[in-house]
Order: structure tokens, then sequence, then C-alpha cells
């Protein structure tokens, strides 16, 4: 008997359009999914939790991670903060013959198809700009001079969609996200 190689999702789409609530939801109603933690040098929101939602490293922490060859992609994002995908983690949970799950920025995605060139790439799309934008300021989580950063990013990300395998349009989270799930192959409940 042939065993099918567990593979690997790569989840990625412009910034606020709403992957970390999506991730959040995996997390909660699907835990059987296997997200990657990754590594960032931002500094932790309220409510986040090392080692959960991110590994918070300094940025000689990053770079040591990045020279011994740690990290399977990774990409400095909106021009700021470094964020990046550690390699063993993933490789040991394909390794087990299940699948997993990374949220990552478009380059990181351009860097995983270059090397797992198997993986299954989907794009989370916003119902519009108009909406990414409004999603964007509702955070509130940025200054004003971060969000044209970040929409400055999105428009560029938002024109990469046709490189992907599959298109989710988050128009409701729960409904994406089981979209996901079931792209993954994982039953939906
Ligand atoms: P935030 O700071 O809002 O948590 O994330 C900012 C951006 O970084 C998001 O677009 C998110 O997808 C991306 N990101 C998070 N983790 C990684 C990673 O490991 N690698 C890459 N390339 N991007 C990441």
């Amino acid at each position: 008997m042939t065993t099918t190689p567990a593979r690997l999702t790569v989840l990625a789409g412009p910034t606020a359009v709403g992957k970390g609530t999506v991730s959040a939801d995996v997390r909660s109603r699907y835990p059987e999914v296997w997200l990657s933690v990754s590594a960032t040098t931002r500094a932790p929101r309220p409510g986040e939790i090392d080692g959960v939602h991110y590994h918070f490293v300094g940025t000689q922490e990053f770079e040591r991670m990045v020279d011994a060859g740690e990290l399977l992609e990774w990409a400095v994002v909106h021009g700021r903060n470094r964020y990046g995908t550690p390699r063993g983690p993933v490789e040991a949970r394909l390794a087990s013959g299940e699948p997993a799950l990374l949220e990552i920025d478009l380059q990181g995605a351009r860097q995983v198809r270059a090397s797992m060139p198997d993986a299954r790439f989907v794009f989370l799309a916003p119902p519009s700009f108009e909406e990414l934008e409004r999603r964007l300021v509702g955070r509130g989580t940025e200054d004003a001079e971060e969000r044209e950063r970040r929409l400055a990013t999105a428009r560029v990300e938002l024109a990469a969609e046709s490189e992907f395998d599959h298109v989710i349009v988050n128009d409701d989270v729960q409904r994406a996200t089981d979209e996901l799930v079931s792209i993954m192959g994982i039953a939906t409940r």
C-alpha cells in the first residue's frame, strides 16, 4: 500500500484580511489542526501569549535562527518586523503523517513554494478593497503611518491571488475556516 505524504497547507493573503482571526477560529473549533507557531521580532499585542500565538524573539535571536538554517521561510513584513516559520516542528509534523498549516505573508508563501512545491497554497481574499481598508481602520491597533504602510503592502498582495491553488473569500470567518479545513481534507462540523 502506498501512503500519500501528509501535506502542508499555506494560508496567505493581504494584511487585515482576517488571517489571524481565521487561525484563531481554527485553533478553537478545530484543535486537531496543527498550526505552526512563527517566530517574530515584533512586540506582543495585549492578550498574545509567547509560544502560543508567536515565539517573540529579539533581533539577535532571529538572526541566529536564520544563520543556523532553522527557518523554513522568513520575511520582513510591512518593511518592519521579521517573521519566520521554525522548520523543525513543521518537518516533524509532516514526517508523522499529519497535515500542517502555516499562516504567513505572501513573500513567505513564495519561499515555501520554491522549497516545498507540493504544498497547497490558499489565498484568503477580502470581499473588496474598501472592506479591507475598513477592517484595518476598525482594528485600531496601528497608527495612521503604520496603516498606510500596511495598505500599500495589501495593494501589492491582492494582485498575487492568481498564484494560488485556492481562493477563499473571507466574508464570514466560520465559513472561511470551514472551507479551509475542508480543503485540508479535514471533516467539517
Ligand atoms: P501580525 O503582526 O498582524 O501578527 O502579522 C503581520 C503579518 O505577518 C501577517 O500578514 C502574517 O500573515 C505575517 N506572518 C506571520 N507569521 C509569519 C511567518 O512566519 N512568516 C511570514 N513570512 N509571515 C508571517
